[in-house]
């Protein structure tokens, strides 16, 4: 379920006319919805204590990667939730949106020393760690640091799964976590360094995974794991099971979709965890705000061809990769709501910038549509603005909040000040 929704013949989020957006903000500009980032969190949150009523509930940690819009950020602080972060400035990030530090965890294959160095002295939760030289240069950072960090191990279950083979993170092939076989000496090593408390296990094998099974598949096989630690004497206290829930990108289908998927989720995790007595956590990003999200562009311009029928966009690949990275859906609504006798027209989408890969949709059907007319990329909430760029020198997408009938923008357009000023001429050439 979704906050977008035709009234008095425009597009609306909540309650705001996404015209007045588009003439106030410009375009392309994101428009996140509070009440769809808040009802998603709670369904998640409420679904996951409903585990075990009987012990506190679960850790929810927003995978930061997926929005790191601080307007969304601080809708999730204000929740409760934790924060799952992948790289210094992700932490920095979630410490400034409000997370405590008690509430971030820190993965990532590739962190550096320096990076480990500010997450310990920060305080953090847990670091994920990934490899077998991660787990020394922890325990070295923290020793250091006169500390002893929490921490648990992310395994690589084998079992591969995700809506593309790039958002594919737990299959062996896959350069994510320790493998499964070597857990067992790795736990035993770290039980002898100065720099580390091992608390448990953590666990994400992919994202837009829609088939419960493969989850099931790897928790079963983590669930195995805590078992063997502890028969060696090990201490297993946690179990982050990660993000990855999909979510449908086909919003006709979303309107009923949410509940259902997370209920059945909850109750394979139930039914895997039984009696093991662990911390539960999870680290969902794309669940919590992929389709509280829009893009709203501008169209710029026809190229009629004998073939088909080019409509040319402001919004480009650097502003929405999806598309042109994983072959991506994004459905696209008018924001003037079409009349029902409306021409049709297949238009292949694309935007202004040098690259035939800048191409959001081939024959797509839609409304007949006009330079200047204002349509939406829907469900682009998560791993939009996160994975935007300047290329081709293009301003960094401009973001806005909406919640009720008002809205701010919680990141500026860029300026061309701030895209040409940060670059500096070589002594020789200046
Ligand atoms: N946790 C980790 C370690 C991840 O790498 C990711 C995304 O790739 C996530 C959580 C969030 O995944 P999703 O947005 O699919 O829930």
């Amino acid at each position: 379920m979704h906050h977008f929704a035709y009234r008095d013949g425009a597009l609306f989020a909540e309650d705001v006319d996404l015209r007045r957006i588009a003439a106030e903000v410009g375009t392309p500009v994101y428009v996140y919805s509070s009440a769809t980032i808040e009802r998603h969190y709670r369904l998640f949150a409420q679904a996951m204590a409903g585990i075990d009523p009987a012990r506190p509930a679960p850790h929810v940690f927003y995978a930061m990667k997926a929005n790191g819009n601080l307007g969304v950020l601080k809708t999730l602080a204000a929740l409760g939730a934790g924060c799952d972060t992948v790289s210094e400035g992700e932490v920095r990030k979630a410490l400034a949106a409000g997370f405590a530090p008690d509430k971030i965890v820190f993965s990532g294959v590739g962190k550096s020393e320096s990076e480990l160095a500010f997450a310990v002295e920060a305080g953090i939760y847990q670091i994920n760690i990934e490899t077998e030289g991660e787990l020394d240069l922890l325990s070295k950072v923290a020793a250091r640091l006169g500390k002893r960090q929490e921490a648990v191990f992310r395994v690589n279950p084998d079992i591969g799964a995700g809506g593309h083979a790039k958002i594919t993170t737990g299959s062996a092939a896959n350069k994510f976590g320790v493998s499964f076989e070597e857990a067992s000496r790795l736990y035993a090593r770290a039980a002898n360094l100065p720099g580390v408390r091992m608390m448990g296990l953590a666990v994400h094998i992919g994202s837009q995974i829609q088939d419960i099974a493969a989850f099931e598949a790897a928790y079963a096989k983590m669930a195995g794991l805590v078992g063997s630690l502890r028969d060696e004497g090990h201490r297993v206290d946690r179990l982050d099971l990660g993000g990855g829930l999909g979510i449908p990108y086909e919003m006709a289908k979303a309107v009923d979709h949410g509940p259902e998927l997370i209920e059945d989720y909850a109750a394979m995790v139930a039914r895997v965890t039984k009696g093991l007595d662990v911390e539960l956590g999870f680290e969902p990003g794309r669940l919590i705000v992929g389709n509280a999200g829009i893009l709203m562009t501008r169209v710029v311009h026809l190229n009629p061809r004998p073939s088909k029928q080019f409509l040319i966009v402001d919004a480009a690949m650097n502003d929405l990769v999806r598309p042109a990275m994983y072959e991506a859906y994004h459905e696209i609504w008018p924001v003037a709501e079409p009349a029902a006798e409306a021409r049709s027209i297949a238009y292949d989408v694309v935007g202004p910038i040098c690259e035939s890969g800048d191409t959001f949709t081939t024959g797509r059907v839609l409304p007949e549509l006009r330079p200047d007319d204002l349509v939406a990329f829907m469900t682009a909430g998560a791993y939009g603005a996160s994975m935007s760029s300047t290329y081709n020198q293009r301003l960094l997408v401009a973001e806005v909040l909406v919640k009720g009938a008002q809205y701010a923008v919680t990141r500026p357009r860029q300026s061309y000040e701030e895209l040409i000023g940060t670059d500096r001429a070589p002594p020789w050439l200046a």
